[in-house]
């Protein structure tokens, strides 16, 4: 689905030599109706490896005068693809791998994300679902009739090895497109290397600059795109200096927050 997600993918070098990441699985639409099988595209993955810089010209994340830039837009619409605003985001968590004293963090800038979105995000415990880089938005471990929550799990790049390498996240959503024919997001994932921000917590600053990545990847969760400007959060690289959402982010989350409410979005 267009120049989102690949092309926000090219890699990014962080100033610390870490990679903060980029979308994840933002591809996977899938139709409603009954004579359609529920299939999710395998994620777009960053690139590890790749060039320094932002993404590729001409991607989403040129010079954005609103500040902010989208990983999709609704084909029929050409609105932003968010979350129903109307419905939970629902997340578990995958702690092993996680360094000491994370989840707090974690917890933090989910706090911070449902705050600049207005979305409600649901903390539905913790889990042994290892994560898997062509997860689907339906498991039968969550039930046939619920979308799996999100998953933000600990992993390292033995495991997911788009990790592999300077990248420290990847993350994105999957949309479903319901009978009203809009497009909404239902689930998706967050992966965080375990043994790089394992690093960066011991480092300087280092619980801010973790949660900074974590509020980074979740920026994509919802569906931001990276942008060119280094004083914001959504910057394809780190800076230091910036561990809070900025005003671009901010417009951004609340765009992301203030997608159409979709009632029609059942598991077909
Ligand atoms: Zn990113």
């Amino acid at each position: 689905m267009s120049p989102a997600c690949g092309a926000a993918a090219a890699v990014l070098a962080l100033t610390s030599s870490l990679v903060l990441g980029g979308c994840f699985a933002t591809t996977g639409s899938v139709e409603a109706g009954p004579a359609t099988t529920l299939t999710t595209s395998a994620p777009a993955a960053d690139a590890p490896g790749g060039t320094t810089g932002d993404a590729a010209p001409g991607s989403a994340t040129s010079t954005d005068p609103a500040g902010y830039a989208v990983l999709e837009t609704d084909e029929t619409t050409g609105a932003p693809i968010t979350y129903s605003p109307c419905r939970p985001v629902r997340y578990v968590t995958h702690l092993t791998g996680a360094p000491d004293g994370v989840e707090e963090l974690v917890q933090q800038a989910v706090n911070v994300i449902a705050a600049d979105t207005g979305l409600t995000f649901t903390d539905e415990g913790p889990t042994d679902e290892v994560p898997d880089p062509e997860r689907e938005a339906q498991l039968a471990a969550y039930g046939d009739d619920a979308w799996a929550p999100v998953l933000i799990a600990w992993t390292d790049d033995a495991a997911i090895p788009d990790l592999a390498g300077d990248t420290v996240g990847l993350a994105g959503s999957q949309a479903y497109t319901g009978s009203e024919g809009r497009s909404s997001y239902v689930s998706g994932d967050v992966m965080l290397d375990g043994p790089d921000l394992s690093d960066i917590l011991e480092g300087p600053d280092g619980e801010a600059q973790v949660r900074a990545v974590v509020l980074h990847e979740l920026g994509h969760l919802v569906g931001l795109d990276h942008v060119d400007d280094p004083t914001q959060l959504m910057f394809a690289e780190d800076n230091p200096e910036v561990t809070e959402p900025a005003a671009g982010d901010l417009a951004g989350l609340a765009a992301t927050g203030a997608g159409p409410c979709v009632e029609d979005l059942a598991t077909p």
